[in-house]
């Protein structure tokens, strides 16, 4: 291709509207424009970067064994009621109304559309198990669309689901998509950690994510620095330090007077203690009645583990009247010491407190010195919190997290019969007897990882692509276009080397060499080939995006300098 010739409008200076890299680059880089908020046109490099993602996605799909289709975008509301989406799912999904004022919404995932097809179309075991798949633009009506194609309100999905007779062969199922997932991102050239997630808002069972590594990435990431255990934060577990717990051997506690102090950070300064010695009690309001929960001051409660620890489904944080009514004191001075008539929860951690504080349950008192086992205790202790650096692993109970930052790009998922149950999703079995349908699914953000991807490789002149990424491998740039023997050569290994098989971006422009080779740096292209003052020995320079490493030689042996 002729870089006269390609729509592809670079621009000098960031665009004030992207806040993260790779959007920043993929405008500069004339890969993309918005459209709407949430909603990009992708220009000629963007779409063939795009479709370089799409296709070893596909390739290895179809290796093994998926197969493909491609579902309407358009999805009936009767579908997401089957199953109770249609209310849970929230102002997320994308609603709409057709003429005749019958609903429905723009796909953000396909779980409900496809087990309407299979119950309709698969009946017996003999045609299990089965695994399809598309390729496909999905919607999410995002609060705040930001950070390009990271966060879009339309973006490229690959959704894949499997259905099974039992739950080994969902299992052996889940394991080829986690093996080909890796294949993939191998492929593509980038760095991932798999994690074990939190499911969300699919459900089901076990899952897991592919992360691909990036300082700039919008997750933490903990991982053992001892076994292989790695997890999201939402879903790291912590492990316990099995310990007798405090000693109680010290003072006794003390009641101490603390007008207008209330935050772990106002308290922890005016009683001089570390936050960690603070212990934090949250009051709620669940399905059984009130409920404390305690953790301590420097760390963060996360409610899905502490639903689990409690044993209840619903769960939200008390108003100032509910916390009155249960502590007898105003918000910011409830503590465990002498709570009564509501179930006290602790983290782990808690019990290990010597000498902590807590509000005294009664206005601007606190209380110091207090002692789990002799001052108070919890009808139960759990983790009930987020993971921090260096807390313990909790499957080696060796190793400590250490933590590093990703971008989801995949995740896969044993969903069970969490939607065949509910859409009555059936098949005959070997006495032909009815059985619901046992289910995986497995996504891939297309588009996302083109993002992710750029979040992984770039540096202060642009992007770095990953080699099979790269909208085209080789640049190759004629220094002087005023110099006929420099274009002659430039259009000769332009020529020569389509022919060999690489895709060529041949920069025919009359602008100065730096512009140019700044342009080509922008994008990302891996390889540049420059014809300059070196000619007159007969000699080309080819230089590596990556490493900045360069090599002169003649025009005839770039091909094989170059290599794949
Ligand atoms: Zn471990």
């Amino acid at each position: 291709m002729r870089m006269s010739q390609v729509v592809a409008p670079t621009l000098r200076e960031d665009p004030a509207e992207a806040e993260v890299v790779s959007h920043k680059l993929m405008l500069r880089g004339g890969y993309i424009r918005k459209v709407a908020a949430g909603v990009y046109t992708f220009l000629p490099l963007g779409f063939k970067v795009l479709n370089k993602v799409t296709n070893i996605i596909r390739e290895e799909l179809n290796r093994a064994g998926a197969q493909e289709v491609l579902m309407p975008t358009l999805l009936p509301a009767e579908l997401w009621q089957e199953t109770g989406r249609w209310q849970i799912y929230g102002k997320e999904l994308f609603r709409i109304k057709d003429r005749h004022d019958r609903e429905f919404c723009l796909g953000p995932t396909h779980e409900e559309c496809i087990t309407d097809l299979v119950r309709n179309s698969v009946k017996s075991y003999k045609q299990l198990p089965v695994n399809l798949y598309q390729i496909q633009t999905k919607f999410r009506d995002e609060i705040r669309p930001r950070f390009g194609l990271m966060r879009g309100r339309e973006f490229v999905m690959k959704d894949a689901y499997s259905f099974h007779t039992s739950e080994e062969s969902l299992d052996q199922e889940y394991r080829k998509m986690y093996d080909t997932y890796c294949r993939i991102f191998d492929r593509l050239g980038l760095k991932c950690r798999v994690v074990e997630a939190d499911s969300g808002l699919i459900g089901g069972g076990y899952s897991q994510e592919f992360m691909v590594l990036a300082e700039t990435g919008e997750e933490e990431i903990f991982h053992c620095s001892h076994c292989d255990y790695s997890a999201s934060r939402d879903s790291a577990g912590v492990g316990a330090y099995k310990s007798p717990g405090a000693s109680g051997q010290g003072p006794g506690m003390e009641e101490v007077s603390t007008p207008n102090v209330r935050t772990v950070e106002e308290v922890s300064a005016f009683l001089k203690i570390k936050p960690s010695q603070l212990i934090k009690t949250l009051i709620y309001e669940t399905e059984q009645g009130p409920l404390a929960a305690l953790v301590r001051g420097d760390h963060a409660i996360n409610e899905a583990k502490l639903k689990k620890v409690a044993g209840v489904d619903d769960l939200r944080l008390a108003n100032a009247e509910t916390i009155r009514k249960v502590t007898g004191a105003p918000v910011g001075f409830a503590g465990p010491v002498g709570l009564k008539g509501v179930r006290i929860v602790a983290d782990n951690a808690v019990e290990l407190i010597e000498a902590g504080a807590s509000g005294a349950n009664k206005a601007d008192t606190h209380l110091t010195h207090i002692v789990y086992g002799r001052d108070y205790k919890a009808e139960a202790t759990g983790d009930l919190r987020y993971a921090v650096h260096a807390d313990k692993c909790p499957r080696c109970a060796e190793g400590k997290f250490e933590v590093s930052r990703g971008i989801e790009v995949g995740h896969i998922f044993k969903l069970g019969t969490k939607y065949s149950d509910k859409m009555r999703a059936v098949y005959l079995d070997d006495k032909n007897q009815e059985k619901v349908l046992i289910m995986g699914c497995y996504g891939i953000g297309v588009s996302r990882t083109v993002a992710a991807a750029i979040e992984q490789n770039h540096d202060k002149d642009g992007i770095i692509w990953p080699l099979p990424l790269a909208p085209f491998e080789v640049a190759v740039v004629p220094a002087n276009t005023a110099e006929k023997e420099q274009v002659t050569t430039a259009e000769k290994l332009y020529h020569d080397l389509t022919a060999a098989g690489f895709s060529v971006l041949y920069d025919d422009r009359e602008d100065r060499l730096g512009v140019k080779l700044k342009d080509v740096d922008l994008i990302g292209i891996p390889y540049k080939v420059i014809i300059g003052k070196a000619l007159k020995e007969g000699k080309v320079e080819i230089k590596s995006r990556r490493t900045g490493e360069t090599v002169l030689t003649e025009p005839a042996s770039v091909a094989a300098k170059i290599g794949r």
